[in-house]
Order: structure tokens, then C-alpha cells, then sequence
């Protein structure tokens, strides 16, 4: 049965000032101060963090500091904005474009700065439905080399008849076009564009292309699902990353049907953290691996996708995922101890007990063995393709399940995937 009943997350209308503001707040101070090693002590966060990244992107994030005060906007009910939504549907500006309401526009988005100097333009799908409600966003390849979110916007967005839309869906299959041609997750810098979010307009090329499709794309949004997949040969069991402190975001995650909802805190810089700060509720859908098309993954992604429009009403008369109950996970990496050739003996969306072998690490230079055995009972969540590995190496992503989503992990009884403080991390994993 569907709960969006009883949480009344909030959205604010679409007015770009605060967003700027609301990243100016005292909370982001805060979040700034605090070593970004240690946000999300509790529940494992996929980040790349290396040193330069991490200073980086908290100046980043101190240069948004431009204003101290806070604009307060009248909202309104996410579960309940299609039927509060009265009267006729309203064109919609995207990218200096009037969408009229039951059409459907291809625009393009470039950023203004560019390494070449030349304008890169990466296409910006938007239907905007003959019926009014709120604006949902979906965004894929922020990482160059993740293709299976692509995949996924180009079903959802050609599936959709704008007649029957209640509100708008803008869907931008590939947010780094400059990745994805070079097939790299990063941008020619190496910067990952993920950490840069909200941007900055005199910040470094990666805080201006962030600032870029925020304040163009973003900024239109009501709800944002941001696609991604694991990263550096590991895959992902088809799952939903939501800071479940956030009743907004819960409330998102319950759209999704049966779909892995795991419990993340995002780090700082990520489009994740950024819009869900701007006031504009986001989770991460992951599923499968970078450089592949899986097909199984992505039925399954636009499966959840299709379910969230339907259960938010901007869709009716479509098929549901049966019986959608949000299935929660907190999780803990398994990670090697030795080096060697890492040899999986569980595949994704496995069920692990505590003490089951996971997979063996053979070196291949003596012919030791050492097995990875789970520390807890679960499911194998997401994994490391066999290859060969390094001591510390994050193989098995292990999700225990929860009875509901967690409302607030701040103490220790959260702390169920805690294993020690050097797992927090997962290099350059995922989003
Ligand atoms: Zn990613």
C-alpha cells in the first residue's frame, strides 16, 4: 500500500533565488566545517575522496557563500501538487524556451565555459503536460562512462504522452557530454563534475559547468532523480540512494515500488546533496556497472522510474510495480585483505548470512587463498567484477534490511554497517 498519505514532504516553487540562498544557510557552514571523511559516519557513502578533491570541493562549496539570508517560499505537499494543481496547465521556461503545456521539445544545453573554447551542446528532453502539477527531473551520465541512465531517460521521456502528463518531466540523458565522448567518468581535468555541484560561476571550468545546468536545468525541478551506476568495475544491484533524514526524500522513495532503497548520506558537491539542499528532494537511482549497457538493469531502473510518475499522479493508468513496498537497506563493504585475483562466489541480489563466503582472493605469485566471508546476514547489494585487487579493495557491498526507512541516524543505532571509520569510503564508487 502506497504511504504517500501520511508524509507531506514539502517543495518550494521554482524560484531560483533560493536556492543560492538556501545553500548560503548556517547548516552549510556547518556541513563545511566537518571533515568530509567523517559525514555519514554511521552508513557507508561512496565518494571519490582524495585530498585535492575533498579541499577542493569544500572551497567550492565555501565560494557559495554569497548571501546569508534565507528566503522562506510558500510550499506545498509534493504527494499532494497534482491535485492541488487547479486550473490549466502553464507553459514552462526551460533554457530561455516557452514549453507550451501538451507538447513535448527537445532543447539543448551548453555550458558557457569550455576547455576547447567550443560550445559542447547536450540535449535537454522536456514534456510539459496538458494537465498542471509539479516538475520532475531526471538526470543521467553526470559520470561520462555510466550508460545506463541514458538508456533509461530515452524509454521514460519517449514513453510519455504529454496529453496525459499531469505536470512536466525533463530529462537530460547526459549531463557530461565531454565524458561520455571520451568514454571517462571525469571531465579532461579529471575533475569528477560530481563534486562541484552547486557550482560557482568564477570557480574552476567544473564549478562553472555545474553552475551551469544548475541554475538552467536544475533549478526548474520540483523532484529530481539523478542515474547513476557503480564505477571502476564494480556493479550495483538496481537501487535508490536517499538521505533518509530527509522527509522530502522519503517521501520520494516510497514512489518506487519494491525497489533496494538504501540509506546515504551524499557528500558535499554531489547534484544529489546540492538540489536536496536547494530545497528540491533528490535520491540516486544506481544499477549495474559503468561502460555497459545492461539491459536487465535498466527494465528495472525505468520499472521504478515509471512507478514514481505514476504514484506522484503525474501519470494515471499505468502499470504499477505490484504490491510497492520500499524495501530499506543499511550496508557495509566486505573489503579485501590481501591482494590477489578477487573471485566472486555470490552475484548481485544474493541473500548472505553472517559467516557465508563471499569470494576468494588468490595470489597469484604464491598461490595463497584467503576467503571474504560476510560479517553480517543480507544481500549482496552491490559487488566488485572479478579482477585483481589490492589489500583494502571494497569487493562486496553487503545491505541489511530494515524494517522502515530510518528517520534519523544520528546516534548509534544507526550504526548498524559501522565497522570502523576507514570503511566510510569507498574510492571513487558510484555517485
Ligand atoms: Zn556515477
Amino acid at each position: 500500500m502506497q504511504v504517500f498519505s501520511l508524509s507531506l514532504a514539502m517543495f518550494p516553487t521554482r524560484v531560483f533565488t533560493i536556492i543560492l540562498l538556501a545553500l548560503a544557510s548556517p547548516l552549510l557552514a556547518g556541513e563545511v566545517a566537518v571533515d568530509p571523511g567523517d559525514n555519514g559516519a554511521d552508513i557507508l557513502e561512496d565518494t571519490t575522496e582524495d585530498a585535492d578533491s575533498r579541499s577542493s570541493e569544500v572551497a567550492a562549496a565555501v565560494e557559495n557563500l554569497l548571501d546569508p539570508d534565507i528566503t522562506t517560499e510558500p510550499v506545498i505537499p509534493l504527494a499532494d501538487a497534482v491535485n492541488a494543481a487547479a486550473g490549466l496547465a502553464e507553459p514552462i521556461a526551460v533554457l530561455g524556451t516557452e514549453v507550451m503545456p501538451g507538447t513535448a521539445r527537445r532543447l539543448s544545453w551548453s555550458a558557457t565555459e569550455l576547455f576547447e573554447g567550443v560550445p559542447v551542446s547536450t540535449p535537454v528532453l522536456v514534456v510539459n503536460g496538458a494537465l498542471p502539477g509539479p516538475t520532475l527531473c531526471l538526470t543521467a551520465a553526470v559520470h561520462g562512462d555510466e550508460l545506463n541512465g541514458i538508456e533509461m531517460v530515452r524509454r521514460v521521456m519517449h514513453d510519455l504522452a504529454p496529453s496525459k502528463v499531469s505536470g512536466a518531466i525533463i530529462g537530460i540523458p547526459i549531463v557530461n557530454v565531454q565524458g561520455f565522448r571520451r568514454g571517462s567518468r571525469y571531465l579532461p581535468d579529471r575533475r569528477d563534475l560530481n563534486r562541484y555541484f552547486p557550482g560557482n560561476p568564477n570557480g574552476s571550468a567544473a564549478a562553472r559547468i555545474a553552475y551551469s545546468f544548475f541554475t538552467n536545468v536544475v533549478a526548474q525541478c520540483d523532484a529530481l532523480i539523478d542515474l547513476h551506476t557503480g564505477s571502476f568495475e564494480r556493479a550495483n544491484l538496481p537501487q535508490i540512494r536517499a538521505d533518509l533524514r530527509n522527509p522530502d526524500v522519503v517521501t520520494l522513495t516510497q514512489g518506487f515500488g519494491s525497489m533496494v532503497i538504501l540509506h546515504s548520506t551524499p557528500a558535499i558537491g554531489t547534484l544529489r546533496y546540492a538540489a536536496t539542499r536547494a530545497g528540491i528532494p533528490a535520491v540516486t537511482l544506481e544499477a549495474g556497472g559503468p561502460s555497459q549497457l545492461e539491459l536487465n538493469e535498466v527494465k528495472l531502473g525505468v520499472k521504478g522510474i515509471e512507478t514514481l510518475v505514476n504514484t506522484l499522479g503525474m501519470i494515471k493508468q499505468r502499470r504499477l510495480w505490484g504490491e510497492p513496498e520500499p524495501v530499506y537497506y543499511r550496508s557495509s563493504w566486505v573489503r579485501a585483505d590481501n591482494g590477489g585475483i578477487l573471485l566472486a562466489d555470490v552475484s548481485l541480489g544474493s541473500t548472505v548470512r553472517k559467516g557465508d563466503l563471499l569470494g576468494t582472493i588468490t595470489d597469484p605469485m604464491n598461490n595463497a587463498r584467503t576467503e571474504l566471508r560476510s560479517p553480517y546476514s543480507g544481500r549482496i547489494i552491490g559487488m566488485a567484477r572479478n579482477q585483481v585487487v589490492m589489500p583494502g579493495f571494497a569487493a562486496f557491498h553487503v545491505g541489511i534490511q530494515t524494517a522502515e526507512a530510518p528517520v534519523d541516524d544520528s546516534g548509534d543505532a544507526a550504526a548498524v554497517g559501522k565497522t570502523s571509520d576507514s570503511d566510510d569510503y569507498v574510492d571513487g564508487m558510484s555517485e
